[in-house]
């Protein structure tokens, strides 16, 4: 089948979190998340500009169980909000914290790291998680002239669909390759955060839409 999706100068490829630490074996393993490292590998050459993203917390970070005595997959009410409290992952320096050894980290422009403030979470590339600190991505896409962004990674209930829809509030055309992304899933998390995105007009898309 050929591409119906020829990405140009004015589009983004944003790989989200490829981190040994979200692969199975990891401290917060995704089911399956290894499988999208050679897909992002393949997206990466179709596109002029590629960024990926890197979980990067310091230790005692605020999304941490540990920090607070509390069990993993809790929620707690943080100052900005309702945070998740996640097993310690992507601990700054950590081999848990590292891009993925397989992942292409030749092609990218950009590696942005996130979730550095000890006490706000960031799930998105573009704001953290008390959603007006930016990470400055938005501006930075626009003087490179990027119109759309595509997304893929982990996980696509979290950090993929927090950045998919702060792309699309920035004001970029925004996509999520669905078949490069895998979710964590719990209570229904994925299918919530489908139903945010569609209604935020987040596109979904396949890979074989982009590589043919
Ligand atoms: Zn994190």
């Amino acid at each position: 089948m050929p591409a119906t999706i020829e990405p140009d100068d004015s589009d983004v490829l944003l790989v989200v979190d490829l981190q040994p630490d979200f692969m199975p074996g990891g401290a917060l393993a995704v089911a399956e998340g290894d499988t999208v490292v050679p897909l992002a590998n393949a997206l990466m050459q179709k596109f002029a500009h590629v960024v990926l993203t890197q979980d990067w917390h310091p230790p005692g970070h605020a999304s941490f169980a540990s920090t607070h005595g509390a069990a993993p997959f809790a929620t707690k009410s943080l100052p900005y909000g309702d945070q998740t409290l996640w097993p310690d992952h992507c601990v700054q320096g950590s081999a848990g914290a590292a891009l993925h050894p397989e992942l292409d980290t030749d092609t990218p422009f950009l590696i942005l790291r996130k979730g550095m403030r000890g006490h706000v979470d960031s799930y998105s590339a573009f704001v953290e998680a008390d959603g007006k600190t930016t990470t400055g991505l938005a501006a930075l896409l626009r003087a490179r002239g990027v119109e759309r962004v595509f997304c893929c990674g982990l996980a696509t209930d979290f950090c993929v669909a927090f950045s998919a829809l702060d792309a699309r509030a920035a004001g970029f055309a925004t996509y999520v390759v669905e078949d490069a992304c895998r979710a964590i899933d719990a209570d229904g998390s994925l299918d919530a955060a489908w139903a945010r995105m569609n209604a935020a007009e987040v596109w979904r898309i396949q890979s074989r839409e982009i590589l043919g």
